[in-house]
């Protein structure tokens, strides 16, 4: 007999060490405990049972960094909130860990300045970013009222768009959390993570989230950095063919097109990987991992998705030379506008450099 037992994302009970932490929530309790109760995120203890303190969504030295706490960011729900307004419930014991865990070393990193994130993931393996992402990303979700939608929609008109939404949340909870039970995480659990240069101008600063797509885009400093939460890599071998046009840094505006080729892959992806909890039998050690098909297989190029993500990622335009606002947004979202490439697909090298995206989006 296997001296393991491996629980697929969405096991009935919570499984816990023997020091009383949850090493792996159940379905019901991720749902009930972490996205609509008040307990911490991270450990799922209660204000009766620990201290608080609380955690911004995005980290406060980011907000310092890059002066972000009177800039308003929108919600995945739509609406906008300050910056630094923004918290979720966090235990002060889970905020000290996830410091010394994550955010000191990513500060370090984001401090080092442009190619320091790179050379990192070059010689360490893109963990440390990509945990990082997956907590600002579920962070960002959390609280937030299209979860509860969705749970409503399970219990009644519900679709397979709604659970695949759950139980891949689930699965960035479980990542994002691993360093809190010093859980293994393998390459699988992983989705894809791209890191490159951003020519920002005077646009040192920009986030995106793709919540059905379950991916995010960062920029900090002249840093760019996508991840995709639960594809196990296939969204990065998708759009190989358009990185490998790419000739150099991207302006702002041409990174989220980048990240909207990252999404639209990802929701392209048709054999989804299976993910599970791997908890040995004394409970203490824990292995998160996936299981993938031999080879990912992806649903034909749709301009309309394209231009439907397009149009999400621009709600206020870039300008064009030439083209009213209006015509800017029915382009966008008839998935007829680049800004990566040309007409002939090659690379605009001096396109929309100074372009910001709108702060609000
Ligand atoms: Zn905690």
């Amino acid at each position: 007999m296997s001296p393991t037992s491996s629980y697929p994302a969405t096991t009935d009970v919570s499984i816990r060490n023997q020091t009383g932490e949850v090493v792996l929530f159940s379905w019901s309790d991720f749902v009930e405990t972490i996205c609509e109760g008040r307990a911490c995120f991270i450990c799922g203890r209660t204000r009766a049972e620990a201290a608080f303190n609380d955690e911004h969504i995005v980290p406060n030295w980011v907000l310092h960094a890059f002066d972000l706490h009177k800039l308003k960011i929108t919600l995945p729900n739509g609406t906008p909130t300050l910056y630094g307004n923004y918290t979720i419930p966090c235990c002060e014991r889970c905020n000290s860990e996830m410091s010394r865990a994550l955010e000191s070393d990513m500060s370090a990193l984001v401090k080092a300045g442009p190619g320091a994130i790179q050379d990192h993931v070059a010689a360490h393996g893109g963990l440390l970013p990509y945990t990082w992402m997956a907590l600002i990303f579920l962070k960002l979700h959390l609280n937030d009222r299209r979860m509860r939608m969705h749970l409503d929609r399970r219990k009644g008109d519900a679709t397979i768009s709604a659970d695949y939404v759950w139980e891949h949340m689930h699965h960035v909870h479980a990542v994002a959390r691993a360093f809190h039970i010093d859980a293994d995480v393998e390459l699988n659990a992983m989705g894809s993570m791209f890191v490159f240069p951003v020519d920002g101008g005077d646009c040192d600063f920009d986030l995106h989230t793709f919540t059905e797509a379950q991916t995010l885009y960062l920029q900090l400093g002249q840093t760019g950095m996508i991840a995709v939460f639960d594809d196990s890599h296939a969204a990065t071998n998708r759009v190989r063919w358009v990185i490998e046009r790419i000739m150099g840094a991207v302006s702002p505006v041409q990174a989220r097109e980048l990240a909207v080729h990252f999404a639209m892959a990802n929701l392209d992806l048709e054999n989804r990987p299976r993910f599970w909890t791997h908890v040995s039998a004394d409970r203490n050690h824990v292995t998160i991992g996936g299981t993938t098909d031999a080879a990912a297989i992806f649903r034909r190029y749709d301009r309309g998705l394209f231009g439907h993500l397009m149009e999400g990622a621009f709600r206020t335009p870039p300008p064009i030379l030439g083209k009213t606002t209006e015509e800017v947004m029915a382009g966008l979202a008839a998935g007829e506008i680049s800004f990566l490439f040309d007409a002939d697909g090659e690379f605009l090298h001096d396109h929309l450099q100074m372009s910001k995206p709108d702060e609000t989006n």
